[in-house]
């Protein structure tokens, strides 16, 4: 059997994080046994969709590194096939129309409360006959009466489910546009899906979606619902948990590995491995090894992963995004030191690469005022003699290189009878503007020897006033 899976998010919002999971575990099945991955927008609900949407949706995907083989189809371009389908299952006499107002149906819904049964269409319409009169109409899907369906779901195992607990659903409404049941299906069946994998929030449409397909007459997807993604507190994960947005995690200073790796354990595991590259999360990836139960998200595990990332990735990798941040507050990276050499001098102290961006802007851009505490600290009395210094004996060096210039600070401190700190301190807040930033020689060859002149004849003439 050729493998196919889909990824079908309804663009009514961003791309969450429970969307992203669903996503990554639909694109892993693909991979791991060389089928296709597709993505379908589904933008039926024409009040509710939107273009912003969609652009979220896409943009999401493809800073995730999700590419898809088909698609984007959009289920507004298939309008058409939806009505031959209803049209057929009127036919074969699998659907009806149904002229039950909406008191009609308020007041069956009403009495069924009253009676503590639990509220479904009676069936009123099933069996009339002859063609569809001027009234307005739904049209329903004419369910089994009897006998069960049994989803062989590939995570929950076997779930069975009572005919007589499902009612005549409508696929049509009264303006004719279909819903979402029938648009699934119908997608599901010509674009050939192999494997719906989705959350477990589609659990209770899975068997409408069967009985269509059978009264289609073709063979069934198979079926894996993933569990919840429940917050810290125990609820459903939801936007008041903070960054559920996917690009959220990209302005918040993540790398997508980071957070692909998050999501693979969030209910699969593999051993007690933690650490997945994208080929390894393929290879090993099954969905036997899917938990049953929901998992709860945990940002300070997320964290942890991104400053793994953040260390151990290609810096040149990390540069790539961290130049994005840096673009966000404002700073043109080619206008100062190399940011792959930014990365290898910060990574160690930033755990994401807002934390990053922000510890580099000083160097390449003068940075407005002392962080007060360093400066009352550090620019004390004779520090501007120590400062003079320095900007005399770098003012001659002609290679700009951190061991000769730590070298400098050294010798320095000897020289004056004073401890490294003195020098040292000093010197880094008047070229940084606060105390902290990655050693002194780093430090220095990366903002190069016209900036470092130029900030310590900044800080004297400061000290002085
Ligand atoms: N469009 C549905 C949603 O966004 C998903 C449909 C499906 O996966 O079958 O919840």
């Amino acid at each position: 059997m050729s493998i196919k899976t889909r990824f079908a998010p309804s663009p009514t919002g961003y791309l969450h994080v429970g969307g992203a999971r669903t996503a990554l575990f639909s694109w892993l099945y693909a991979r791991k046994h060389g089928g296709k991955f597709i993505l379908r927008i589904e933008d039926t609900d024409l009040e509710r969709s939107t273009q912003e949407s969609i652009d979220a949706i896409l943009e999401g995907m493809t800073w995730l590194g999700l590419e898809y083989d088909e698609g984007p189809f959009y289920q507004t371009h298939h309008f058409d096939r939806y009505k031959e389908i209803i049209q057929q299952l009127l036919d074969q006499g699998d659907a009806y129309y149904c002229y039950c107002s909406k008191e009609e149906l308020e007041q069956l819904r009403a009495e069924q409360m009253a009676n503590k049964e639990k509220p479904r269409y009676n069936g009123k319409c099933r069996d009339l006959t002859g063609p569809k009169n001027d009234r307005e109409a739904v049209i329903r899907f004419k369910n089994p009466v009897d006998g069960v369906v049994t989803i062989p779901d590939l995570i929950k195992g076997d779930i069975v489910v009572a005919n007589k607990e499902l009612d005549d659903l409508i696929i049509a409404r009264g303006d004719g546009t279909p819903t979402y049941n029938l648009t699934v299906v119908v997608d599901d069946m010509d674009m050939k899906v192999s494997h719906v994998i989705r959350g477990d929030d589609h659990i209770n449409n899975t068997p409408r979606q069967m009985n269509i397909l059978k009264a289609l007459g073709v063979e069934l997807p198979k079926y894996a619902h993933l569990p919840m993604i429940l917050g810290s507190d125990g609820a459903r994960l939801s936007k008041r948990h903070g960054a559920v947005s996917v690009m959220q995690y990209r302005d918040d200073g993540y790398l997508p590995e980071a957070l692909l790796n998050y999501l693979v354990r969030l209910g699969w595991s593999h051993g007690d491995q933690e650490i997945f590259s994208i080929d390894e999360m393929i290879e090993h990836f099954a969905l036997e090894n899917v938990n049953v139960s929901a998992s709860t998200f945990n940002t300070e595990k997320l964290l942890w992963l991104n400053h793994h990332y953040i260390m151990s990735s290609d810096p040149a990798h990390v540069a790539r995004h961290l130049s994005w941040h840096m673009g966000e507050l404002g700073i043109d990276p080619s206008e100062g030191p190399s940011l792959v050499e930014m990365v290898k001098a910060q990574r160690e102290r930033c755990k994401t690469l807002v934390e990053m961006a922000a510890a580099s802007v000083y160097f390449y851009k003068d940075f407005e005022s002392y962080d007060e505490k360093a400066a009352k600290k550090n620019f004390t009395p004779g520090s501007d003699e120590v400062l003079a210094r320095l900007h005399d004996e770098f003012s001659v060096v002609t290679e700009w290189q951190g061991e000769a210039l730590h070298q400098i600070v050294v010798s320095l401190a000897e020289a004056m009878e004073l401890g490294l700190g003195k020098v040292a301190q000093p010197l880094r807040v008047a070229i940084c503007g606060s105390a902290v930033s990655p050693a002194i020689d780093i430090t220095l060859s990366l903002l190069g020897k016209e900036k470092t002149l130029a900030r310590i004849q900044r800080a004297i003439k400061y000290i002085k006033n």
